[in-house]
């Protein structure tokens, strides 16, 4: 089973992508975090993005859809893959299509995780991530259960994206609206969609996202 969790900045994908890894033993491709490694590590793509990203807006498709390419010829991707974050464009919508064509493999559901914009704002600018274990974590949301300890690891050091503040989430919402929400109707036309109620409490979320990945 292949799948997409389509949503805005901050709609909870990574919480439900790494959940949904689990339970259904897929792996989560977030190009999101491939980005953030390849800015780490200095390379070349890590280099072109680093500015555009700490903007708010979208890598250019060319070297996203070439990373993404790479990264679905990884074994492990054969088991299944959880999308989150791409497409993001329609242009990057088709170049998938016809990667996976190309494979013999087809994407079984596009899933739009849906969230009002004013309580985007507040889930980005609590968003914080456990530096060596990689949990996600959220200041009111969902806080250690001892304050500054992982609850999964023990570590102590924790990280905040550089794009997760006020001025950035603006821009990221609005490149959403204006080049994301259009895959919407893409995969409304190919029978793809559906949507969950991403307002409500995360397990609640989780719930919903497996009851209709069993159905
Ligand atoms: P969020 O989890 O808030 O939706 P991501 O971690 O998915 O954000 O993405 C962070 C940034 O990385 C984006 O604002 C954009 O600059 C870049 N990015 C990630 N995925 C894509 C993509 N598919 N196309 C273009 N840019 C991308
Ligand atoms: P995305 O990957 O879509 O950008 P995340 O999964 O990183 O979103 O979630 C953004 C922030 O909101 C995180 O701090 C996360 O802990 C928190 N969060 C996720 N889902 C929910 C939810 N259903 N209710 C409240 N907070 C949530
Ligand atoms: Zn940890």
């Amino acid at each position: 089973m292949n799948l997409i969790l389509m949503g805005p900045p901050g709609a909870g994908k990574g919480t439900q992508a790494k959940r949904l890894e689990e339970a259904f033993g897929l792996v989560q491709i977030s190009t999101g975090d491939m980005l953030r490694a390849e800015v780490k590590a200095g390379t070349p793509i890590g280099l072109q993005a680093k500015a555009i990203m700490e903007r708010g807006d979208l890598v250019p498709d060319a070297i996203i859809t070439a990373m993404l390419a790479n990264r679905v010829d990884q074994p492990d991707a054969a088991r299944g893959f959880i999308l989150d974050g791409f497409p993001r464009t329609v242009p990057q919508a088709e170049s998938l299509d016809a990667m996976l064509k190309e494979k013999g493999i087809q994407i079984d559901h596009v899933i739009e995780l849906k969230v009002d914009d004013a309580a985007l704002v507040e889930r980005i600018s609590g968003r914080f991530t456990c530096a060596k274990c990689g949990e996600g974590y959220h200041d009111t949301f969902k806080p250690t259960k001892q304050p500054g300890v992982c609850d999964a690891c023990g570590s102590t050091e924790f990280t905040r994206r550089a794009d997760d503040k006020a001025e950035t989430v603006a821009a990221r919402l609005a490149a959403y609206h204006r080049q994301t929400a259009p895959l919407l109707p893409f995969y409304g036309a190919q029978g793809k969609l559906k949507a969950v109620d991403g307002m409500a409490e995360m397990d609640q979320v989780t719930g919903e996202l497996s009851a209709l990945l069993r159905s």
